[in-house]
């Protein structure tokens, strides 16, 4: 008889789903006989009755049952192969800081993986190939050294280029390096995240391999877990994922105290989408003390546009990673507060907090 093994295992489990705590090592979805809608242990959503829930080992197994997937916790999407996102999110790191760019080979063994596979692999969790990556890295860094003054020829090698006839070939897609480099929807992207309490409410972070993606700040998880499923409807999104463990404690402290420096945080590596018009205002904004602040208008002759300002408006109101982009610190010409994404209340806070 094994019964007895199934009971203690079905008690373990619900549990896990009243306490919206996974176990570790046993993974396992959970569906509703009532809602026809299976969801993974952890989900935001109503504890459901007891005697309506179905246990799966598998989201395949849920749904070859005829049970849909939530839409609030995305139970499908869970990844019980995190070993080969925590070895792509290696890669990307030496892609990033290696002196020279590390040879596919040796990023593949590293993983533990052969050239293909770990190409594979690479490319399914960050869109990109570990060149095209490695590209974009030479195209951050060669913007980024431009933006200091420095010349053409002086922002080539600090990028990485070995000369200056790779990086003319690199440069149409590197310098306008936006949204277009990624997959639309984020197909093909793990993104993470977490939630945990604040003094301005709730706090989502969703983070990538490559940094911070997303900030939402708001009252009920679940309204903030559909923000970001509407940014990147097409991500495998998974919930307390490692890349948004590591940022989640650095961004709670912004919120905490909005004068923190973040641009000296090196532990927060930022993965902004927009436009080149918005990550240029998004820069600037970066680039306001705490505790002062600027109107649209003046962001707008400050990067060089200054007819732009609705332009800018809009821009801050799109910034995806409030407060540690600090938009809060943008104001109307009128002494009016402007908006806010997250509400007035919210900017309102922010500004005390780094007047005081
Ligand atoms: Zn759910």
């Amino acid at each position: 008889m094994t019964a007895g093994t199934g009971e203690g295992r079905d008690a373990r489990r619900w549990r896990a789903v009243a306490d919206r705590q996974p176990i570790a090592d046993e993974p396992f979805v959970y569906a509703v006989a009532t809602t026809g809608i299976y969801c993974r242990p952890g989900c935001p959503s109503r504890t459901p009755n007891r005697e309506n829930v179905v246990y799966f080992a598998t989201p395949a197994a849920a749904e070859a049952a005829g049970y849909r997937p939530c839409r609030r916790c995305w139970p499908q999407g869970a990844d019980p192969d995190d070993s080969q996102t925590v070895a792509v999110a290696r890669a990307c790191r030496r892609l990033e800081t290696d002196e020279a760019e590390p040879a596919l080979a040796d990023l593949a063994a590293d993983a533990g993986l052969s050239a293909a596979q770990f190409r594979a692999v690479f490319k399914d969790r960050t869109g990109l190939t570990p060149k095209g990556y490695a590209r974009a890295v030479r195209g951050h860094r060669m913007r980024a050294a431009l933006e200091e003054g420095a010349t053409v020829t002086e922002a080539t090698y600090a990028a990485g280029y070995s000369g200056s006839a790779r990086a003319h070939a690199d440069a149409p897609g590197v310098l306008g390096m936006t949204a277009s480099a990624y997959r639309k929807g984020g197909a093909g992207e793990v993104i993470d995240h977490a939630t945990a309490d604040s003094a301005l409410g709730r706090v989502l972070v969703a983070a990538t391999a490559r940094g911070l993606c997303g900030i939402a700040l708001g009252d009920d998880d679940g309204a903030l877990l559909a923000t970001l499923w509407a940014r990147f409807p097409k991500a495998t999104l998974r919930a307390d994922g490692p890349a948004a463990q590591a940022v989640l404690p650095v961004v709670l402290r912004v919120v905490a105290d909005p004068r923190q420096n973040v641009a000296a945080l090196p532990e927060v590596p930022l993965d902004l989408r927009g436009t080149a018009f918005q990550l240029r205002v998004w820069e600037e904004l970066r680039r306001i003390p705490p505790g002062e602040t600027r109107t649209y208008t003046e962001v707008a002759a400050a990067i060089g546009q200054p007819s732009a300002t609705r332009a800018v408006a809009n821009a801050c109101g799109a910034n995806p990673v409030a407060p540690v982009v600090p938009c809060h610190r943008v104001v109307r010409s009128d002494g009016g507060l402007g908006g806010y994404r997250w509400g007035l209340e919210r900017k309102k806070a922010l500004l005390r907090e780094e007047e005081a």
